[in-house]
């Protein structure tokens, strides 16, 4: 299910829209550095809701033992990419989510000022599926026409930003591949 991504007023055509209130403005509206990460909920378990209930705040805390660590939590990320390959967004790539933490790029700190943030439902050691590849490539280069700011060099993993803090998105990221997409 590869859809023809495009970037207008910060949300993608092609990706289903749930809006997330986890999210302000950007200091300086800079769009220099785009994150990729991991999620799944509970770990290890895919294609559930509780992903976009996280993010939307209304997570069901009942559902699974493994939830009472996320209690409170106030986190959101621009967009998740599912097994399948499809696309949610919850912020505007114009604002700001929440989704790096404490982290530094480059002697920058407070990541999420300057990053769009991409989840790919998955874990550290399970091989992403060829439409999550397909569809973050897509709209990779949809960002990349949208924010000039951004380019292959300037993509990192969690793990980057926040290091001895987070390892996402993981071994099972091949970044090659990725990056062999991203050529013209
Ligand atoms: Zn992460």
């Amino acid at each position: 299910m590869v859809n023809d991504i495009r970037l207008v007023d910060g949300w993608a055509n092609g990706a289903r829209l749930c809006a997330s209130p986890h999210f302000n403005q950007r200091p300086d509206n800079e769009v220099s550095l785009l994150v990729i990460h991991n999620i799944s909920l509970p770990a290890g378990q895919f294609g559930l809701p509780y992903i976009d209930q996280l993010f939307q705040g209304c997570l069901d805390i009942d559902a699974d033992s493994s939830f009472c660590d996320l209690v409170g939590l106030t986190v959101s990320a621009h967009f998740l990419i599912r097994r399948d390959g499809e696309v949610v967004q919850y912020v505007s790539c114009d604002d700001r989510a929440w989704h790096a933490g404490v982290s530094s790029y480059q002697g920058r700190e407070g990541c999420n000022d300057f990053a769009i943030g991409i989840e790919l439902e998955g874990t550290d050691d399970l091989a992403y599926s060829d439409a999550q590849y397909q569809q973050l490539q897509q709209l990779t280069l949809a960002l990349f026409e949208a924010y000039p700011m951004l380019n292959t060099d300037s993509i990192v993993g969690h793990c980057d930003i926040a290091p001895g803090r987070k390892t996402d998105p993981g071994e099972s990221f091949d970044w090659q591949r990725y990056k062999r997409g991203l050529r013209p």
